[in-house]
């Protein structure tokens, strides 16, 4: 059934960022609406051991999530399992429409819908996503027992996936553009130390080579950047490992964009070129891009919310008149100017 939802904050994405967002929204009393896309919990979901989140040595992402997620549903923030698919942004409220049929009117917008695995774009690669070229080592690494990986790309991404893939393969070969790494230096040191790990400097992929029947890869074609010599390493499975880029679908035409795509925001804020828009996390951050530091723009994108819809003056978003009940009754809402527990 199509339904129509009103909120004073909506905030699009649930990884660090966003579950962030979502705990500050809630605690300025904003009873935010988060909606989580297709990946609830965000890229972390997609890795194993996290070393760098302050006040765990070592944590699972996937757990990490779960208990963000936990965080902003105990706080007030309400968690909903829809794909924002349209978002109207040329006057407020703001509207955006979800894969379920339901629409969410929006006094202010949180946009935290954070990055996506890219592709080297060729045809062969295509050709055999989903039957030995994946772009998630923790998804469909288990696949690969005892066969021989190659893994592109030489950032932390590509480093921990190779390292990773160890726990199956009899071998990864790590194939990268030049011959220095641009993970960190821990990893790199990890990775060059492990037996199972070959590194092939100085190479592309060229191509991806398979069989129809079955369907999967039994080798990969590489060139020598300099040289432009071609030679082919046995292979069943290739792991795509060349960065993210920003997930600006929602709002490629309608916002200010820079550095290829990232959502431009105000030096020292989550402003966006239009007022009562905010974004945080991956989506705008082209330097950075750690949970971390996602997790900090998300509590400045609810702060600026905040202080933009007090300045508009909003009292509550609640529309009495929807067939869903959400939000505190009449009378119990907190003006958004009240002094809050931060
Ligand atoms: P993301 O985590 O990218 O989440 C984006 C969210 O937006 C998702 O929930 C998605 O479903 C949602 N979304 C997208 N489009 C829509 C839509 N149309 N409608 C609704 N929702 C939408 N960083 C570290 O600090 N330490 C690490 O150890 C680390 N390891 C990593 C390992 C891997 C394999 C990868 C890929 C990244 C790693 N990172 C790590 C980077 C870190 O994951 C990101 O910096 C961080 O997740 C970005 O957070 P975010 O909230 O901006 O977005
Ligand atoms: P990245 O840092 O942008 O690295 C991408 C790598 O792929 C680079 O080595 C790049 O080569 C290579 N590459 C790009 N395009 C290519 C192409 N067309 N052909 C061949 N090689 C190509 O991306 P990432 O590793 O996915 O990391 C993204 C962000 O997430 C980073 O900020 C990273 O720190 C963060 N992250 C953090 C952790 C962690 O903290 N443990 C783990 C994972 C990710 P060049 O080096 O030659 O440019």
């Amino acid at each position: 059934m199509d339904t129509q939802r009103k909120t004073r904050l909506l905030i699009i994405g649930s990884g660090p960022a966003g579950y962030t967002a979502g705990v500050y929204g809630a605690r300025a009393m904003l009873d935010p609406i988060l909606v989580q896309g297709i990946e609830p919990g965000g890229q972390l979901t997609t890795t194993t051991e996290v070393e760098n989140w302050p006040g765990d040595t070592e944590v699972q992402g996937p757990d990490l999530m779960v208990r963000m997620e936990a965080h902003a549903k105990a706080m007030g923030c309400e968690i909903v399992g829809d794909i924002i698919t349209d978002l109207d942004l040329s006057s407020r409220p703001f509207i955006a429409r979800g894969d379920s049929g339901t629409t969410y009117e929006a006094d202010a917008v949180i946009l935290a819908t954070g990055a996506r695995a890219k592709w080297l774009g060729l045809d062969s690669e295509e050709a055999f996503k989903g039957f030995g070229v994946s772009a998630c080592a923790t998804c469909d690494g288990f696949f690969y027992r005892g066969q021989e990986i190659v893994v592109i790309g030489g950032g932390n991404t590509a480093v921990e996936e190779a390292l990773f893939l160890t726990n199956f393969a009899s071998k990864v070969t790590l194939i990268h553009r030049r011959n220095e790494l641009r993970a960190e230096k821990i990893l790199q040191d990890r990775l060059l130390k492990h037996p199972k790990v070959e590194t092939l400097w100085h190479h592309t992929l060229e191509e991806v080579v398979g069989e129809d029947n079955p369907k999967g890869v039994s080798a990969v074609r590489v060139k020598h950047v300099d040289t432009g010599e071609i030679s082919e390493i046995p292979a069943k499975g290739v792991f795509i490992a060349i960065g993210h880029a920003p997930a600006n679908e929602l709002v490629k035409d309608t916002l200010e964009l820079h550095h290829g795509g990232y959502v431009k925001v105000t030096p020292g804020s989550t402003e966006t070129s239009i007022p009562g828009v905010f974004a945080a996390g991956d989506l705008t951050d082209h330097k950075y891009r750690q949970a971390v530091t996602s997790a900090g723009m998300g509590c400045m994108a609810a702060l600026d919310a905040e202080r933009f819809l007090a300045e508009q003056g909003e009292q509550t978003g609640k529309d009495e008149t929807l067939p869903l009940g959400y939000g505190a009754p009449e009378g119990e809402g907190v003006a958004a100017d009240e002094p809050q527990d931060a």
